[in-house]
């Protein structure tokens, strides 16, 4: 073969901080990535054969084996994804083992049969139970910010529920997903039951219009976007999980040492690459100014490099892209009157991809900053008189993913959590939501659609089928044909003794009413 042909048709996977390549994986071509789908699609039915108990203690094995291998993960996260280790550790793998455990204490809940009492008189008659099936092949495309723990936990679930998966992870990271791959299969899930396909856009859209049961998409609106429009082409359901603008609000009661070093932590962690990151603050008058140098000196201080060095806070951004967009949202807000307290310049003397942690002060809603999902080390702090104008400010955004409220008094922040517009909202905390296995995540508005975590995202893996069996078998129902004058008159007594106000009369002269029509009717 051609040696150029063969560069072309490998995918460099490189370090963010470094430019270095780690490795050169073959790309999965449309057929490898149908044939892929097909093998799980054929292995489905044994793994959901195996029954949850089963499925339960193989996601506890793979718990160990990640348990036993947590610094091998989190160094490959490192070297993938730029964010330091302890990061990795405490934001992926932790997460993942936690997924892990939920899954398995939980899939057999969600896939258990209820039995359903109907309350009509009339219904009555009909036994119904509700059973949650698994909906078979999972399809889930992945992005790089978290390349472990968001395509692990979403894998987890559908595993556990008794889907096969077919992974394509973001094309920057997918060592990673071929790591949880190892692991899982070493844990003892069958080779065809997960599979992982490599590649960028263009084998995601493979996925999309492959013979799929659902599909699970994390990544950005403008992607989000165009996988629904393909998805409705085949009415293939779908989770969106998209961007975010996520705002913390500070109250004028709030302890603002505490709150400073939340919004330094919530803001930048990640390098600012966190979908929940804190993108715009939002902070009460009284406190604005102490509030805002606090977090200019507590930013300043931060460690920035190579993320594989334990004393580092602060890594690289995944690619020169995403540099230059936090480089125009920061230019932007300076040329409209934003005050620039540090940071706000790339850092090239430590690698290819680094910016410095930037604060900027006197921000407003025309800018960018404020407007656009940065996904960046920026933290921008506008300035706010009433609680009642921090609530409109919030939710002046078209994203709607998380957000946080800080206050000494517990309850007043839950009050205006109620009134924000995000799917999840965290008083006196951030971002670490997405370390609640019980939490549902996602949003509303652009930021998304369904949920992935906890009970709703597990039941997003199954579908619903309902068996309604009748109790009396021989006899005719009384609405079926016959229809007439005299038929009409009986179904008006039919519907006046469903639904009129006293419930004995309904359920005593309903009955007589419908043995009436039953016997009359009888062939
Ligand atoms: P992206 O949209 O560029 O890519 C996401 C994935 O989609 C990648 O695997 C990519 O290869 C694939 N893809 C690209 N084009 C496709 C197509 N036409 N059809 C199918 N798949 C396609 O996003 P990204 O840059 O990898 O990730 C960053 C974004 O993800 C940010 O907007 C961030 O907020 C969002 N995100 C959201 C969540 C959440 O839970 N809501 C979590 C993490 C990241």
């Amino acid at each position: 073969m051609d040696s150029n042909l063969q560069i072309a048709d490998l995918l460099a996977v490189r370090n963010p901080a470094t430019g270095a390549v780690l490795a050169e994986l073959p790309r999965s071509s449309e057929g490898e990535i149908r044939a892929a789908v097909q093998a799980a699609r054929d292995a489905q039915p044994a793994w959901n054969g195996l029954g949850a108990a089963e499925r339960a203690r193989i996601l506890r094995r793979f718990q160990k084996v990640l348990h036993a291998r947590q610094s091998e993960v989190a160094r490959l996260i490192t070297e993938e994804a730029g964010k330091p280790c302890v990061e990795a550790l405490l934001t992926e793998v932790l997460v993942v083992l936690d997924a892990a455990a939920f899954c398995a204490e939980n899939a057999a809940v969600v896939l258990r049969p209820e039995r359903v009492r109907h309350a009509n008189p009339v219904m009555k008659a009909k036994t119904g139970r509700l059973l949650r099936e698994p909906q078979g092949v999972i399809g889930i495309i992945s992005p790089w910010n978290y390349p472990f723990s968001i395509p692990a936990s979403e894998t987890l679930a559908a595993l556990a529920t008794g889907n096969t998966v077919v992974l394509k992870p973001s094309e920057f990271t997918p060592l990673t997903s071929l790591l949880l791959r190892t692991l899982l299969l070493e844990a003892g899930v069958p080779e065809d039951a997960l599979h992982v396909v490599v590649g960028e856009g263009p084998a995601g859209a493979a996925l999309l219009t492959s013979h799929i049961d659902k599909l699970v998409f994390t990544g950005s609106v403008a992607t989000g976007k165009r996988v629904a429009q393909a998805a409705a082409e085949r009415l293939l359901p779908v989770v969106l999980e998209l961007g975010g603008k996520d705002p913390m609000l500070v109250l004028e009661d709030s302890d603002v040492e505490i709150a400073s070093s939340a919004a330094v932590w919530g803001a930048f962690v990640n390098a600012g690459q966190t979908c929940l990151s804190i993108e715009r603050c939002y902070v009460h008058r009284s406190l604005y100014d102490r509030f805002a140098e606090l977090c200019a000196e507590k930013a300043a201080r931060l460690r920035v490099g190579n993320g594989l060095e334990p004393e580092i806070e602060l890594g690289p951004l995944i690619h020169e892209r995403q540099v230059r967009i936090v480089e125009e949202h920061v230019n932007d807000a300076i040329a409209l009157g934003a005050r620039l307290l540090t940071g706000g310049k790339r850092l090239a003397e430590l690698g290819p991809n680094f910016y410095a942690p930037t604060v900027l002060a006197g921000v407003h809603h025309s800018m960018r900053i404020m407007r656009e999902e940065t996904f960046g080390p920026v933290l921008p702090i506008m300035a706010f008189d009433s609680e009642r104008e921090a609530i409109a400010l919030a939710n002046d955004s078209e994203f709607g993913l998380s957000a946080s409220v800080w206050t000494r008094d517990r309850l007043r922040g839950e009050a205006i959590a109620e009134r924000l517009e995000a799917g999840t909202v965290m008083v006196n905390d951030a971002v670490t939501c997405f370390g609640i296995s019980e939490a549902p995540h996602g949003g509303i508005k652009a930021s998304g659609i369904g949920r992935t975590h906890g009970r709703i995202g597990l039941e997003e893996m199954v579908r619903t089928k309902y068996i309604a069996s009748d109790l009396m078998p021989s006899v005719r129902k009384v609405w079926w044909y016959g229809y007439g004058a005299e038929f009409r008159r009986q179904m008006e007594g039919f519907v006046d003794f469903l639904f009129s106000n006293s419930l004995t009369r309904r359920l005593r002269g309903g009955l007589k009413s419908a043995g009436a029509i039953a016997r009359k009717n009888k062939v």
